[in-house]
């Protein structure tokens, strides 16, 4: 009989190979300091893991400290812990309760007995120093790419694989700490790429580049190593870093998607200016190269920040906002807790709380597939090789405020990882963003043409495409045919006080959908960089053009030299199905600094003309909402996180403020009809009004979040 290939006869095999990954949905992590064994209340621990309905735990093992009797020399034991085994009773209790356990190790710091034993372990710096480690100076530090980890560490991992056979191994700080100029780096890269190990972080110079490349490579090397090991014991077991990210990450995502069956997004908390939308950001850039498989959300309960309070409690209201739009976009929560001795137990109720209704309305939180269609790219080799040092502004500022818009204007958005633009990956969007995605291989750029010619639309600010992979600048856009212009040869920049005079069609006097919103200015201020491009394709009334800049001080000098030119800022194509919108400005970087509201609205504004279809979801009412949409296997849901605040955009949030009504009109896919219509979080059955295709269902306030769950029939 030949392999029947239909998709309902396939899944039933997928499910027999998946293991045990995808049935955890809450995690517990807890760290333990060295003088918790003795002292800690292990029963406290395991009766909360039930409480919360935890499944699955992270419990330390090994590596700088070890919590179990091991044999391994140099394997340095809690000097607490005497003749016990405290890593194996948490085992034992988290399995009496049917949890899937993995177990910790951390290899990034060894103790005086190791650096005397091995002294080329330990890492060494650019001027051939043993590095201390920088926190705990009677500690080393390691290097990652040697024998500490592919031999030393190796032991460790069989050694407690054999033992306890736990479901997996994962690491923190595993990928070393810093560069590292050891004897075995500085040989192993000669072997690998025949030249000494770079002295400076320039992208453009070669050793650099290919040091990028050879970390990547022994990183990749050792997790595979590990996971052989391991499987080989425990076959259902996996090795597991802490590793992954979006643009700014040093491996390879496409490479660590194609390795995981279950990975965790470490991103604790925000402080600083991150925005509380990050954490679903994180969830975006993992599913871009996971897909469907399962992704943890790693949220710290204390406050995070560069000082490292590591034993603190964050605000109520922080957690359940970071946790909240994580879940909201995908990630299954995950706790962690360092020291098992509680100093502020404020924390624990608010964990509780969010695991339990987690728990209550499981089954709507299983998703199978996101039904946003519209995409942002990201880009490690942009950021790597086109940002270099400066990729926080050069790139992820683009992506950053270009997020901050679709936030605003409620539109349902994935990310796309721009080694994976096949049509597999990318099939199920209409509309690609590209924010400054300045950095694409001539393969990358034919991806996306034949995503057009199949009925896609692209929007692409500033350099898109004017650099190949390895950030080296063309002499035009890789993707010149798609946007109708050509590099003309430099950027304009920093502008002062330039604007664009917004024009309407001058034979009907309307203005272009671009302007929805803008009807009533004639002209708004520019962004600070432009490209300076020629027309290869006629634009017929550019909706945007150029103001040039004029003198801004003295004030009696402040007046436009130039009024009016005919220069767009903007141009618009329709090719075929698709639509191409490219600014040849930095109006996304120029948004997420200056946040002015008329860049927010030419940012929806174009995605919504590029996308030119109705919303999966839409939602209207007062207030600044994460809005994402998830199909699962029997229901649809549509998740409303409610990030108004006065601390938006510098928490941490002190309160919850509720937002009033919310409309959410809801595409029902093709041929399925909806049976019963819930609101997850406030309970109760809300006002619905249906119509063919469609349904409009009446949320009457938000406090942090609300799922509006629609079960199909
Ligand atoms: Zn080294």
């Amino acid at each position: 009989m030949g392999q029947d290939n239909r998709p309902g006869l396939r899944a039933p095999q997928y499910a027999e190979h998946r293991g045990w990954f995808d049935r955890p949905m809450r995690w517990a992590q807890l760290t333990l300091v060295e003088n918790d064994p003795g002292q800690y209340d292990r029963e406290f621990w395991l009766d909360y893991f039930r409480r919360v309905h935890a499944d699955a735990a992270c419990l330390s093992a090994g590596g700088c400290i070890c919590y179990y009797p091991t044999q391994i020399p140099l394997h340095y034991r809690s000097a607490w812990m005497g003749d016990t085994d405290p890593f194996g009773d948490l085992v034992a209790g988290c399995r009496k309760m049917d949890m899937v356990v993995i177990a910790r190790t951390d290899p990034h710091a060894v103790h005086q007995d190791v650096y005397d034993a091995h002294p080329d372990w330990i890492a060494v710096d650019a001027k051939g120093r043993q590095r201390r480690h920088w926190a705990q100076p009677e500690l080393w530090v390691t290097c990652a790419l040697g024998p500490y980890n592919f031999e030393f560490m190796t032991q460790v991992h069989r050694e407690i694989m054999s033992l306890y056979g736990v479901d997996g191994i994962f690491s923190n700080r595993w990928a070393g700490s810093g560069m590292c100029y050891c004897e075995h780096c500085q040989r192993n890269f000669r072997a690998a790429y025949d030249m000494e190990l770079p002295r400076t972080r320039d992208p453009q110079d070669s050793a650099f580049r290919s040091y990028l490349l050879w970390r990547q490579e022994r990183l990749f090397a050792l997790w595979a190593l590990w996971d052989k090991e391991i499987r080989a014991i425990n076959p259902g077991a996996r090795y597991i870093p802490n590793t992954g990210g979006g643009a700014l990450s040093s491996l390879d995502m496409k490479t660590i998607g194609q390795l995981s069956d279950i990975l965790f997004a470490d991103r604790q908390g925000r402080h600083g200016l991150i925005a509380p939308w990050a954490n679903g950001k994180n969830g975006k850039e993992y599913r871009a190269t996971l897909g469907r498989k399962p992704t943890g959300g790693v949220f710290s309960v204390g406050v995070v920040g560069s000082y490292r309070w590591k034993d603190s409690v964050q605000s109520p209201a922080e957690i359940r906002i970071w946790v909240a739009d994580g879940i909201a976009n995908g990630l299954r929560p995950w706790f962690t807790k360092f020291c098992g001795t509680l100093h502020d137990r404020r924390w624990l109720k608010v964990v509780e709380d969010i695991y339990n209704w987690h728990h209550r309305v499981e089954p709507y939180l299983r998703n199978e597939s996101p039904l946003a269609r519209v995409a942002m790219v990201y880009s490690q080799q942009t950021a790597a090789f086109y940002g270099g040092e400066q990729a926080r502004q050069k790139v992820e500022d683009h992506a950053l405020g270009f997020y901050q818009a679709l936030i605003e204007a409620r539109i349902p958005f994935e990310m796309v990882h721009d080694r994976l633009l096949d049509a597999e990956h990318i099939g199920q969007f209409k509309t690609l963003i590209l924010p400054n995605i300045a950095a694409l291989s001539d393969a990358q750029c034919r991806q996306l043409r034949e995503f057009v010619t199949r009925g896609g639309s692209l929007v692409a600010t500033f350099e898109t495409s004017l650099y190949d992979e390895w950030g080296m600048r063309r002499d035009n856009f890789g993707l010149s045919d798609l946007l109708g212009v050509t590099y003309d040869g430099s950027i304009e920049g920093p502008m002062q006080n330039a604007y664009l005079r917004l024009e309407r069609d001058p034979q009907t006097g309307a203005h272009h959908p671009l302007l929805a919103g803008l009807e009533d200015a004639e002209r708004i201020i520019n962004g600070a960089f432009r490209v300076k491009v020629r027309a290869t394709e006629p634009f017929a009334n550019p909706p945007l053009t150029l103001i040039p800049s004029y003198p801004d001080l003295p004030m009696e000098e402040v007046y436009p030299r130039v009024p009016r030119t005919d220069i767009p800022e903007v141009y618009l194509r329709e090719l075929g199905k698709g639509r191409v919108v490219y600014f040849p400005w930095d109006i996304d970087r120029i948004f997420w600094e200056v946040l002015c509201v008329d860049h927010g609205k030419l940012l929806s504004n174009s995605v919504e003309w590029a996308t030119n279809e109705e919303r999966p979801a839409t939602v209207t009412g007062p207030g600044v909402l994460d809005v994402t949409v998830w199909r699962q296997r029997d229901s649809l849901t549509v998740h409303l996180v409610n990030l108004t605040n006065p601390m938006m955009m510098k928490g941490p949030f002190r309160e919850l403020y509720p937002v009033g009504e919310q409309r959410v009109r809801v595409c029902l896919p093709e041929g399925v009809g909806a049976k019963r219509v819930q609101l997850l979080k406030a309970g109760g059955t809300p006002h619905v009004v249906e119509e063919p295709g469609h349904i409009t269902v009446t949320v009457p306030s938000v406090l942090d979040h609300e799922v509006v769950a629609v079960d199909l029939i």
